[in-house]
């Protein structure tokens, strides 16, 4: 019995002597460019399950739809919403700590303000504009001159009812190309059932690549990445992406929501077809703290990439296209 329990103690002197000498390995950075800091509702808060939308379900329009309708949560271990900002922000701060992630982040300017003094060094803040009446172009360029934010996003003029080239957005995107503000456009997927939902005006022909051309010619120093890559007008975005050479896309929501093999057959052509370094990871997190490791798994187990071009959507492509110093993820 003393034996055993010499033995033991050797064992755990050794393995402490061990732990002493190997650092815990910390992961290779992650940027996650598309982040909704968002105050957390009750009444919107729910379960949910990724990859829900492998079975659109049919519906009659006399029938009262509700939001709980199109989120299935028929799984296993459905993904639980944060049930205050407070427990929100902890979660949020602890996952970019776990998984050495920095965010680019926008939505409500308080609960931006705060992930940012508590996380300086992970949070990006952005500000997006997707209406004329939402503010004035003098306002918007007074709030990028503060210094304080660092992005455009997420402009979703889609669901306005309104082309990312029509003439009442465009002050906002050449203040944003004289300060040298990156670009987040929403284009594609609006979520199944939006228009019926809650956005009347959500127009899925508003979400076409190809309207960006005209805002594009009319800044070519504007730095655009097109959010959810245009999900699902593939051949649009690999010819906007090719007739246009800084236009970068992000793959939030849709890796999250639609089923793998259809998040995979979109991201492998991307690739395919030469874009492997213009493409960003992004999740389009809004509630559930765990949706950011289920969606970095559909990258990593992706075995159509290699280990490098993991590496370019997680992080690389993102560095370049933001112009940040990788130095300082080291
Ligand atoms: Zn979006």
């Amino acid at each position: 019995m003393k034996k055993i329990a010499l033995f033991v103690l050797a064992l755990f002197t050794v393995s402490c002597a061990l732990a002493q000498t190997t650092p815990p390995k910390r992961p290779l950075p992650i940027i996650d460019v598309h982040v909704h800091a968002m105050k957390v509702s009750p009444g919107f808060a729910v379960e949910m399950c990724p990859w829900f939308l492998r079975d659109m379900p049919g519906g009659d329009p006399t029938q009262n739809l509700q939001m709980r309708a199109f989120l299935n949560t028929d799984c296993v271990d459905p993904l639980q919403p944060a049930k205050s900002d407070e427990e929100m922000q902890k979660a949020v701060l602890a996952t970019m700590e776990r998984l050495n992630m920095t965010i680019v982040a926008y939505g409500d300017p308080q609960i931006l303000r705060k992930w940012k003094k508590a996380a300086p060094d992970r949070v990006i803040p952005g500000i997006g504009v997707s209406s004329p009446n939402e503010m004035s172009v003098q306002a918007f360029t007074d709030s990028l001159s503060s210094g304080f934010y660092k992005v455009m996003g997420e402009v979703a003029p889609q669901y306005q009812g309104l082309s990312p080239s029509d003439m009442s957005l465009d002050g906002y995107f050449a203040a944003a190309e004289k300060l040298n503000i990156p670009v987040g456009i929403h284009m594609g997927t609006g979520g199944n059932g939006m228009a019926n939902l809650t956005q009347a005006k959500y127009r899925a022909s508003l979400g076409r690549p190809f309207l960006l051309e005209d805002v594009l010619a009319r800044h070519p120093k504007l730095k655009i990445w097109v959010m959810h890559a245009g999900y699902p007008m593939l051949d649009e975005m690999i010819a906007l992406m090719g007739a246009n050479a800084y236009v970068y896309v992000d793959l939030a929501g849709f890796i999250w929501s639609y089923p793998q093999a259809e998040i995979h057959a979109y991201l492998k052509r991307l690739v395919q077809a030469g874009f492997g370094k213009r493409i960003l990871y992004g999740t389009d997190f809004m509630m559930w703290p765990k949706l950011f490791e289920a969606s970095i798994s559909v990258i990593e187990n992706a075995d159509y990439l290699s280990f490098d071009q993991k590496r370019d959507i997680l992080f690389n492509n993102a560095v370049r296209f933001f112009r940040l110093d990788a130095n300082k993820f080291k």
